[in-house]
């Protein structure tokens, strides 16, 4: 997001010199300069043996299921965030979080900062904001996914940091087949 306004007093910003980023909204009476960064967040594949955690969110997409995903905030490391999530949106505790890769989304001016992990322990307890958590086949989730094209994405590469050999995970996936 460009500021015109400085967030904090409401004064105007004037351009400042920064190096390389160039001309950047800066606030004199805060003294802050207002860079245009995106929202980062995380998004991750919980996955236990043949299985991967799924979510119903309809706020986010009507009728696909999706991951975990949710804000980074303020002094939390990616590795606290994928933590905290899932712990909160599924009640499920996790082990091994692995980076798998960043996307972004200019629109929303959002960075999706993706990841696998496995399954530690804790049964399903999804939160209010959840309609309906579930462990689902690995090989079903590409299908159950339609609308999710970033989480699509995660689960093509967990299906190959699983080594997965088979075709039927690739039956719904209209990319695969070209
Ligand atoms: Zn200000």
């Amino acid at each position: 997001m460009k500021f015109k306004f400085c967030p904090l007093c409401g004064r105007s910003l004037i351009e400042k010199y920064s190096w390389d980023e160039g001309g950047v909204p800066y606030c004199e009476y805060d003294d802050i300069m207002y860079f245009d960064t995106p929202k980062p967040c995380v998004v991750v594949a919980v996955v236990k043996d043949d299985e991967i955690l799924l979510l119903k969110q309809s706020y986010i997409f009507k009728n696909s299921k999706v991951l975990v995903s949710g804000y980074v905030t303020v002094g939390e490391t990616l590795e606290e965030t994928v933590y905290r999530e899932v712990k909160e949106e599924t009640g499920i505790t996790i082990d091994n979080i692995k980076y798998l890769g960043s996307q972004c989304i200019k629109s929303k001016e959002l960075l999706m900062i993706t990841f696998m992990a496995t399954y530690l322990e804790g049964e399903i307890e999804k939160s209010a904001e959840v309609e309906w958590v579930q462990w689902e086949s690995l090989e079903n989730a590409l299908c159950e996914m339609t609308e999710d094209e970033i989480g699509k994405n995660i689960v093509k590469k967990v299906l190959e940091e699983v080594q997965y050999k088979g075709h039927k995970a690739y039956s719904c996936d209209i990319n695969s087949l070209i």
